[in-house]
């Protein structure tokens, strides 16, 4: 049995940083690194299974703003909000880059703010960096250790992995989501939470595709709808999300569609059915849509009506046009001017409520993150620390939010682990 003073249970972006951070405050209050020992436990033979596959390979390891632009462009639940505001204004992804950058990992922002390792470097040299940075701080890290019980002992948590045991006074659990469970986030973490007295929100998908009963017609695959509003209806409630959507051979992607998944999934499950529409002319009421196809006939009465759709501005791709006029009701060699009242508006409805299906499935495991997770109420925002059990602390995904695309995710978790790393020291 082992007597640890800072143990880390996940070596994922939350647990790495947690443990550079606890260093970094052990040494400012000059305890010398043999007489405060950190150690992450790690399921996988290596450290960053997620981060190595995040963004493609190539990892967007945070997004360019100040914690307000953080918090209003990636996590757009108000609650959620209010609790990662501190641990973002403590560690911001300027603090991330410093740190990546002394390890020779340079970044630079995309115009959309999405920042990215410089050509040449990619996600595991991400990995590689954090590696190194544990390693200059005397972490220990014990891969291939898939800890199966934690249980409160006195005034210590014991902690169990196959035939290894340890004590320690501070416990860390950064196990993660259970999105991508081959990675290693499996739900385990939650499963102690509870068992620690913690409760915990059911994990629902999140930045997940959405599945259609019926699969998109296959040429269709492949095809995106650009800044169209994405729909999803039931129950005489509606949601929806501006942006790109992708058809797929099994249903929809896309950024909009990512986004909105988490309310797709949750609109799916408490209504049991839910219908998926596409406002394809977003930026325009349909008065003005009307007037367009209007003023248009005026100029231009012996213009097929296909033509017009096909080449209006932010107007829907070529493959999708047979299928409007087709809903609408329309045949496809109608001219402008032949164009009659009823069908008009057969086809201003159809443009601006394309059906795209109707919900399958929003895969849960399919998801770049998962919702849910320990209930917020239960964590201290200021210091990650559990407000039920002392010396327990929570960081990253394990934790009930969930960003948007961006890189939020990943600043997320480093900066909750950057924050539990920290208070973990300050409270022994
Ligand atoms: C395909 C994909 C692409 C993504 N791309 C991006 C991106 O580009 N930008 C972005 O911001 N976010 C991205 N994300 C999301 C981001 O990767 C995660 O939100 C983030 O990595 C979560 O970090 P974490 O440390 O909380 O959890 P994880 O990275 O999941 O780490 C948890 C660790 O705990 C370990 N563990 C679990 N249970 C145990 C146990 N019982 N014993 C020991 N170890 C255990 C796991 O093996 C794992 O290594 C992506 C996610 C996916 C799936």
């Amino acid at each position: 049995m082992r007597i640890i003073d800072i143990l880390i249970v996940g070596g994922g972006a939350a647990g790495m940083l947690a443990a550079v951070a606890a260093r970094e405050s052990a040494r400012q209050r000059r305890i010398p690194d043999k007489d405060f020992s950190i150690v992450i436990l790690e399921r996988n033979d290596r450290t960053g299974a997620k981060i190595r596959i995040s963004g493609g390979g190539r990892c967007n390891v945070t997004h360019d703003a100040e914690p307000g632009g953080l918090l209003a462009k990636g996590f757009l639940k108000k609650g959620e909000q209010r609790f990662l505001r501190h641990a973002l204004h403590v560690f911001r992804s300027g603090d991330l880059l410093a740190l990546l950058e002394r390890q020779g990992v340079r970044c630079e922002a995309r115009p959309d703010g999405k920042v990215f390792p410089v050509a040449g470097l990619a996600a595991p040299d991400v990995v590689h960096a954090f590696d190194r940075m544990i390693a200059e701080r005397a972490i220990a890290v014990e891969t291939s250790c898939t800890v199966n019980s934690i249980e409160r002992s006195g005034e210590r948590f014991a902690v169990t992995a196959g035939d290894r045991t340890y004590r320690s006074a501070s416990l860390i659990l950064a196990t993660g989501g259970v999105s991508w469970p081959s990675t290693g986030s499996r739900g385990d973490g939650l499963r102690f939470a509870r068992l620690l007295g913690h409760s915990t929100i059911k994990p629902s998908p999140a930045l997940a595709p959405v599945l259609t009963a019926d699969k998109p017609p296959s040429e269709l695959a492949g095809v995106s709808l650009r800044s169209v509003e994405f729909i999803a209806s039931a129950g005489g409630k509606q949601v929806s999300r501006k942006g790109d959507v992708l058809f797929t051979h099994r249903g929809l992607s896309g950024p909009a569609v990512l986004s909105l998944s988490r309310d797709v999934a949750e609109l799916f499950r408490t209504e049991g059915s839910c219908r998926l529409f596409a406002d394809l002319f977003a930026d325009l009421t349909q008065d003005e849509l009307q007037e367009k196809l209007l003023s248009e006939t005026r100029r231009n009465g012996a213009r097929m009506v296909r033509k017009f759709l096909q080449y209006s501005t932010d107007g829907p791709p070529a493959s999708l046009i047979p299928l409007i006029m087709s809903h609408a009701g329309i045949s496809e060699d109608v001219l402008l001017s032949g164009l009659l009242r009823g069908s008009r508006i057969a086809l201003l409805n159809t443009l601006k409520r394309f059906p795209l299906g109707s919900v399958k499935a929003v895969p849960l495991e399919e998801g770049e993150v998962s919702a849910g997770g320990v209930s917020l109420k239960e964590v201290n925002p200021k210091t990650m620390q559990s407000r039920i059990v002392p010396g327990l602390f929570f960081a990253g995904e394990i934790l009930d939010y969930a960003g948007e695309i961006g890189g939020f995710n990943l600043q997320a978790a480093f900066s909750t682990g950057w924050m539990a790393g920290e208070s973990a020291v300050g409270s022994q």
